[in-house]
């Protein structure tokens, strides 16, 4: 009979403190002032490239590392545990698009894109979402029409994370009518036609940009997934979710331990905060929330190796994660009472950034909902009709 391991391996663990010590000679030291600065962390990144911490799960074929989503996932976990800024570095260049790319592109795609991504002085953005298709993602309206050989874009994307920086976008466009017509296509900065709204702030200070298309030309060497690719491509974007899972759970035990410590240090009443089991209560719950959903994690990574994890055990674990992760860094701040809420730690930042994960890369509803399709083993189609979307 096997028996369940829930230790990490021999190798697993080297890997894992080689990582937390890069974080803590490299990292730790800026960690603040950087969640404070809206741009791309372009020397992180190339210091990250370095390290071989990007393209962990992209073959040696293709110049990565070669590595597993446990591995991706251990690397991201130290990174957020002591700079959560730079761990943006680590989801951009191991999770996010960048991995749909490397999943799908073509020899000659890589070629032209990947040794600048793996590099660090590269970065691909995701541009889905759309002012009219959020969470129904498959409403989404860009269009692209056949223009000789190639095709032409047009239409508007929103909450594009890294759009002020990003060099290259993984844009989801339709083809045609329903979800069979959508696919992605790759869109350099810069192209004719394609422009960049104001600089957005989002409540975790990151900025965001509206990208428009206007009839812009794109050739049929830049089509990443043609029509039918959209299956493909949310196969892929549970990738993404394992990152945003792993950081936002990171991130929340990053105030819970800011939050330990100053609960052992601060004296009211004659005693340290940690005494009183009003506050001990709230550790408990945190800890409680944090370790069960470090478990779903880490059997959604571990599960799909180098595969692409279960649309189930990934919903399961971003929900947990999510959640756990909020909770923490938001019972931490009222553990510190002001200094909580003040910007002199990191933990009013981890708060805001955890919070933003509940809606990022799929929202806890949503994939509630998919986790209820797994449950009653059906499909839960949340609109009444098909959108006579063109
Ligand atoms: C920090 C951050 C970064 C992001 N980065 C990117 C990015 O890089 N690229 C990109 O394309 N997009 C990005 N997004 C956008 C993100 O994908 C969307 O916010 C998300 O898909 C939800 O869409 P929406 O915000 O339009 O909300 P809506 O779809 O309008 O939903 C609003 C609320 O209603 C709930 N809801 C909607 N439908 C249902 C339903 N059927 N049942 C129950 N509840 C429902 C949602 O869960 C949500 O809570 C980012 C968002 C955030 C917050």
């Amino acid at each position: 009979m096997t028996v369940m391991d829930f230790e990490l391996g021999e190798q697993q663990r080297a890997f894992r403190d080689a990582v937390a010590g890069f974080a803590a000679r490299h990292l730790a030291e800026r960690s603040l002032a950087r969640a404070r600065e809206p741009g791309y962390p372009w020397d992180v990144a190339e210091l990250m490239a370095g390290q071989g911490l990007l393209g962990i799960t992209v073959p040696e074929a293709d110049s990565g590392q070669g590595g597993s989503l446990m591995d991706a996932v251990l690397a991201i976990e130290a990174v957020a545990g002591v700079c959560p800024r730079s761990a943006d570095v680590l989801q951009a260049g191991n999770f996010a698009a960048i991995r749909t790319f490397a999943e799908y592109a073509n020899d000659e795609q890589k070629a032209r894109y990947l040794p600048g991504l793996l590099a660090g002085t590269a970065l691909i953005a995701v541009a889905m979402s759309e002012p009219e298709a959020g969470s129904a993602a498959t409403e989404l309206r860009t269009a692209a029409a056949p223009d000789g050989d190639g095709y032409r874009i047009t239409g508007s994307k929103v909450f594009t994370t890294h759009g002020s920086d990003a060099t290259l976008f993984l844009v989801y466009v339709r083809f045609g009518p329903g979800i069979d017509g959508i696919g992605s296509v790759l869109v350099e900065r810069g192209t004719q036609g394609f422009t960049l709204g104001e600089p957005m702030p989002y409540m975790s200070g990151e900025v965001w940009r509206q990208l428009y298309f206007e009839d812009v030309r794109v050739e049929p060497g830049n089509v990443l997934l043609g029509p039918g690719g959209f299956k493909k491509q949310i196969s892929a974007f549970n990738v993404e979710r394992i990152g945003n899972a792993a950081r936002a759970l990171a991130v929340g035990r990053l105030a819970f331990d800011i939050a330990r410590e100053h609960a052992l240090e601060r004296k009211q009443f004659g005693k340290p905060l940690a005494e009183f089991q009003g506050l001990q209560w709230k550790f408990a719950d945190a800890a409680l929330k944090l370790e069960a959903a470090q478990l779903l994690l880490y059997r959604a990574a571990v599960n799909a190796d180098k595969g692409l994890p279960s649309g189930q055990e990934t919903a399961l674990a971003k929900v947990a994660c999510n959640e756990a992760g909020f909770f923490a860094a938001n019972e931490a701040m009222q553990v510190m009472g002001a200094a909580g809420y003040s910007e002199a730690t990191l933990v009013d930042y981890c708060m805001r950034r955890t919070r933003g994960w509940m809606i990022a890369g799929g929202p806890v509803e949503i994939l509630k909902t998919r986790i209820a399709e797994g449950v009653f083993d059906r499909r839960f189609p949340q609109r009444d009709r098909r959108p006579d979307t063109k």
